[in-house]
């Protein structure tokens, strides 16, 4: 290891800064260098789908600008800033036609929204929002009472859904599947959701996806795949999340459904880690905040002449929607069976394995009170 060459990060999202803090925490002095493709600002990501509820817009949801975070963490910050690819058998990195060599790197770069192609899909007002500049922009685009459509029933679509009806906006929600949430939660713990965003002011278009989108001039209209049109002001793109591979791809690092890594955060290459959502640590692709900070601290300690390996330990997913709120903990494994307790939007769900131990649950409504409990009954399961 040469110690004149920096530590460097790629990504300025949480998993970038909360290992920059960690890190810092532990070595006050190593000079370390971040570099973002965005604007810098420090942003927590989640709270993006809470900016009615809470009445923040984009400026109001950043913690700190570039300068600030520079200042804070004693590194440098570069933004608006792409690297194209990693020269790893030489420790350097290649931005354009610049060099710059590291000792240590950290992919932290995220994932990215998947992109629907359909005639109509590339227009300004078809938009996805997957961080603050995003959003900046989408709120630019917003006008007072509009009517927002949703592509996507998932985690994100049901979360902006919910904010924007708290923000006084007429919402339709349209999604291929059969209820909410379908890929994180069973089915009628998706449709406690359906029912009680339904009852919050919220339109389902369920079993339906968009073909086209159509300019009217006064309006967007969308044709649905029944026929049906649906007229809207905006629509937003919520159809899911990939980790961005890109660079690690193009840097021959290896990468399967994320940039693999073992549970020290190692890729490939020598002296280069990845974390967040970009990242698969062995085997598990987590595109949630818990996951990545045990990594931040876990690295943090590895980048600092202590090898360690991050585990999880039970990691509880909470949507934010209000008008049904969900707390999940997936299980690990397919087999197995559901058992439900359901009064209303209460749903309880304990999935028991095919040993017949309890080994996932989904609370909606009024029972995510028993989270402790169930996330008790757990331990030690989930690594
Ligand atoms: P990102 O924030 O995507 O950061 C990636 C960074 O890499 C960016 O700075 C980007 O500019 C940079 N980058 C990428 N490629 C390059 C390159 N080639 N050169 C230079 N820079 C590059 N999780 C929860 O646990 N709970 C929640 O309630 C929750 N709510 C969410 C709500 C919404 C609306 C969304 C979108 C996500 C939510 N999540 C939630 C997920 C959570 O926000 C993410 O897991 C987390 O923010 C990922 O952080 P990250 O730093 O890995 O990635």
């Amino acid at each position: 290891m040469s110690d004149s060459h920096p530590l460097i990060i790629i990504g300025t999202g949480l998993a970038g800064y909360s290992l920059a803090r960690e890190f810092r925490k532990l070595n006050p002095d190593k000079a370390l260098v971040m570099i973002s493709r965005d604007d810098g600002h420090s942003y927590s990501k989640p709270m993006l789908s809470t900016g009615f509820t809470k009445g923040k817009d984009a400026d109001a949801l950043s913690m700190g600008d570039p300068g600030k975070m520079a200042e804070q963490l004693k590194a440098t910050i570069r933004t608006h800033t792409t690297v194209d690819r990693i020269d790893t058998a030489n420790k350097v990195l290649e931005i354009g036609e610049e060099r710059l060599h590291y000792d240590q790197l950290v992919l932290a770069t995220g994932a990215s929204v998947n992109r629907l192609n359909f005639p109509g899909s590339d227009h300004p007002k078809v938009m996805s929002i997957n961080d603050l500049m995003d959003y900046r922009a989408f709120r630019k685009q917003l006008g007072e009472n509009q009517h927002v459509a949703i592509m996507g029933a998932g985690l994100i679509g049901c979360e902006y859904a919910n904010d924007l009806l708290n923000g006084g906006h007429q919402v339709s929600v349209i999604d291929p599947s059969t209820s909410a949430l379908s890929g994180l939660i069973p089915e009628p713990a998706g449709k406690a959701v359906v029912a009680g965003l339904s009852d919050a002011g919220a339109s389902f278009y369920l079993g339906q996806y968009v073909q086209s989108v159509r300019d009217t001039g006064k309006s967007l209209e969308l044709t649905l795949n029944d026929g049906a049109l649906l007229e809207a002001d905006i629509v937003v793109s919520a159809v899911g999340l990939k980790p961005d591979l890109g660079l690690a791809k193009a840097s021959g690092i290896d990468c399967s459904r994320g940039i693999v890594t073992n549970r020290l955060l190692q890729t490939s290459a020598p002296d280069v880690f990845a974390l967040g959502d970009a990242a698969e640590v062995d085997g598990h692709v987590l595109l949630y905040v818990l996951p990545l900070m045990a990594c931040a601290r876990a690295l943090a300690k590895t980048l600092n002449a202590t090898p360690t390996q991050v585990s999880y330990g039970v990691m509880p997913v909470a949507t934010k929607t209000p008008a049904c709120p969900v707390i999940v903990c997936p299980p690990l494994s397919r087999e197995g069976q559901w058992q439900f307790e359901q009064d209303g939007l209460n749903v309880k769900g304990i999935f028991h394995d095919s040993t017949g131990e309890a080994s996932g649950f989904v609370l909606t409504g009024d029972y995510i009170s028993e989270k402790q409990q169930l996330a008790k009954m757990l331990k030690g399961i989930h690594a």
